[in-house]
C-alpha cells in the first residue's frame, strides 16, 4: 500500500514510500525511485543510453547495483561503460564495484576524492563486517576518474553534464544536468523527503548550491532519495535549511541550549512536505547548532 501525503506544488503530489519504480523521463533517459518503507533499500538512480553505451547515475549498494543492472539491461543492451557517484556514501557509491567489474569507470568530483579514500573505505569495511550477506567478497571500488567543476559527455544523441558547485551535503556532491530536457539528478543534494543527513555538510554553504542549481532551467528534479519532482523542489529543499539556521540563530542568540531548542522547534511546512516533525530530526538539528555555535 502506498502511503499518501497530501503536498501542494509538486509534480508528483504524493509519496508512494513502499514502491520502487521505473520509468522513461525523456527518450533514453531512465529513473528509478527505490523504495524507502517498509525498510530503506537504498538511494534513487538514473542511467542515460547514449549511442554506443550508458552511464549510470550513482551506483547504489551492490546487492540494489545489481537490480539496477537488471533493469538496465531491460532498456538497452550496450555496455555499461560509467557509473556517476553523486557523492562517496555507502548507499551511493558501495555498488561500484558491479559495475566496474563488467569493465565500466566509476566518476565522481575532485573534492570527493579524499573522502572516498577515508570514510568511504571505512564506512564500506564496517559494512562488509556488519552486512556480510550485501557485502561478501566484495572489494571497495573508488572512482577512476574524477573531474574539478564540471565533465561533459555529448555524442550527440545525449549531453550530461557533471556539475560540481560547492560543499552541500559532503564536500564533493555533484549532479548530473541534461540541459537539453531540463532534467537534473542531484543526488542528495536535494532530497524529496526525511532524508537529509547533514554530518557531512555545511548547511551554509548548502544553501548557496542550492540557489546555483536553481540558476539552471530545471523542468525535473530526480532526487538522490523519494519522489521526482519539479523545480519548486530545490527551493523547499533550500527553505529547510534557511529557516533551520534563521531558527537556531536566533535561538543561540537567546540564550537557549541545544536541548531547549529541541523541545521547542515546530516546522509546519517541513512535516506537511515529508509526514515528520522536525523535533525528530536530532542529527540535523545537532549539526546545524554546532554550526552555528561558532
Ligand atoms: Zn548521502
Amino acid at each position: 500500500m502506498a502511503i499518501l501525503v497530501g503536498v501542494t506544488g509538486f509534480a508528483s503530489g504524493w509519496f508512494t514510500a513502499e514502491e520502487t519504480t521505473v520509468s522513461e523521463v525523456a527518450p533514453g533517459v531512465w529513473f528509478r525511485k527505490t523504495q524507502w518503507k517498509p525498510e530503506f533499500i537504498g538511494c534513487n538512480q538514473g542511467w542515460i543510453i547514449f549511442r554506443d553505451f550508458v552511464l549510470i547515475i550513482d551506483a547504489n549498494f551492490p546487492n540494489q547495483a545489481e537490480e539496477v543492472i537488471k533493469e538496465v539491461r531491460k532498456t538497452t543492451d550496450k555496455p555499461i561503460r560509467y557509473v556517476f557517484d553523486t557523492h562517496y556514501h555507502g548507499d551511493h557509491a558501495d555498488g561500484n564495484q558491479k559495475f566496474t567489474a563488467l569493465g565500466a569507470t566509476a566518476i565522481a568530483s575532485e573534492n570527493s576524492k579524499a573522502l572516498f579514500e577515508t570514510k568511504g573505505i571505512q564506512g564500506f569495511d564496517q559494512s562488509r563486517k556488519t552486512n556480510a550477506k550485501v557485502y561478501e567478497n566484495l572489494e571497495y571500488a573508488k572512482p577512476g576518474m574524477y573531474f574539478p567543476k564540471k565533465l561533459v559527455l555529448d555524442d550527440g544523441t545525449q549531453r550530461v553534464e557533471l556539475l560540481y558547485f560547492g560543499h552541500a551535503h559532503t564536500a564533493g556532491d555533484a549532479v548530473a544536468w541534461m540541459p537539453k530536457h531540463g532534467l537534473l539528478f542531484t543526488g542528495d543534494a536535494c532530497v524529496n523527503g526525511a532524508f537529509n543527513y547533514t554530518g557531512d555538510s555545511d548547511t551554509a554553504s548548502w544553501i548557496r548550491v542550492l540557489t546555483e542549481m536553481q540558476k539552471l532551467p530545471v523542468k525535473k528534479i530526480f532526487p538522490g532519495h523519494g519522489e521526482m519532482s519539479d523545480a519548486t523542489l530545490l527551493e523547499t529543499q533550500k527553505r529547510y535549511f534557511v529557516e533551520l539556521r534563521e531558527y537556531i540563530g536566533k535561538a543561540i542568540d537567546a540564550g537557549k541550549t541545544v536541548e531547549e531548542i529541541k523541545a521547542a522547534i515546530d516546522f509546519p511546512f517541513y512535516e506537511k512536505w515529508t509526514g515528520k516533525k522536525v523535533q525528530e530530526n536530532v542529527e540535523n538539528l545537532e549539526h546545524v547548532f554546532k554550526e552555528m555555535k561558532k
